[in-house]
């Protein structure tokens, strides 16, 4: 494998599957022949887990509650009631420099489309969490690290009209590397766009929670995922601007143990609240009975 291929490798191989040439079979149906199995290993506690336990827990190790990652859908389902309905779905990202790196970025996303059944790194919903009609946008790190492009950027703007539309609250899930480099400047300018449109709903008093997850980092913690009028997030997160390791390389020092982990942004007040995938949903609905709770005359 070259070197240069270390720039798109994540720690867990989410989407890139490592070196030598993969079959396709183009049907984009074709489950991959892998190792796995019916065990995994928590990288937590290095204890191996029976992976319909780990479901069962909802993909939080019962030993060290560590919190894997899960799903845009997945997600979805966690947090609001049956029957909701997906929206803002079928933008496509037009790949507007034609990139290619170690492959063609058009290819990249046909992959992606093919692994995760989205069109994107963002699905929308609406529907009900608990009593409250909510606007719900959830990031799928599985699709290019989660990274923001032009329809990430799109659609979560749509939740954001669609909130302050029907002055229904909005929370977005955030699970992310950042912006998509594959798109350049038309990336960053996502940044813009959601902040913008995130002033509005604030200017409107519609509430907006952002829930960050593992890993949330980049454009997106420097936009949307830290304006939250509630900030929360799991426990564990990987949550910065830049990564540990380029931070250590500029100031040439030691970061501080469990530096960017939710629980100490949390002590140094960039956060609101940790709390753990178990409780997430009683206490967004909690917060949100506190958010829409009319000014007391
Ligand atoms: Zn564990």
């Amino acid at each position: 494998m070259g070197f240069g291929m270390s720039w798109f490798k994540r720690e867990n191989g989410d989407y890139e599957s490592g070196p030598g040439p993969e079959p396709d079979n183009g049907d984009g149906g074709g489950k991959k022949v892998r190792t796995e199995g019916l065990w995994t290993k928590c990288p937590g506690c290095r204890v191996t887990i029976f992976k319909a336990e780990l479901e069962a827990n909802l993909h939080v190790c019962p030993k060290c509650q560590h919190h894997f990652k899960i799903g845009a859908r997945q997600r979805i389902d966690l947090l609001l009631e049956p029957g909701y309905e997906l929206v803002d779905g079928g933008l496509r990202s037009t790949d507007p420099l034609n990139f290619t790196d170690v492959k063609p970025y058009k290819q990249r996303l046909r992959k992606a489309q093919e692994q995760t059944g989205l069109s994107d790194a963002i699905q929308n919903a609406l529907g009900r969490m608990g009593p409250h009609e909510v606007v719900l946008s959830a990031m799928e790190y599985a699709f290019i690290g989660g990274s923001m492009g032009a329809v990430v950027g799109e659609t979560i703007a749509r939740a954001v009209d669609r909130a302050r539309d029907t002055r229904k609250p909005l929370i977005v899930v955030a699970a992310s590397g950042g912006a998509r480099m594959m798109e350049g400047v038309v990336s960053l300018m996502q940044m813009a766009k959601i902040s913008t449109a995130l002033a509005q709903l604030d200017d409107a008093k519609v509430p907006y929670i952002c829930v960050l997850t593992d890993p949330t980092t980049g454009g997106v913690t420097a936009s949307f995922a830290m304006l939250g009028d509630l900030n929360i997030a799991e426990p564990g997160a990987l949550i910065g601007f830049a990564g540990p390791r380029v931070i250590e390389q500029t100031i040439r020092q030691k970061l501080p143990e469990g530096f960017q982990r939710s629980e100490f942004l949390l002590e140094k007040g960039f956060l609101d609240a940790v709390v753990h995938r178990k409780d997430l949903k009683a206490y967004l609905v909690r917060a949100l009975e506190f958010l829409k709770a009319p000014a007391a005359a």
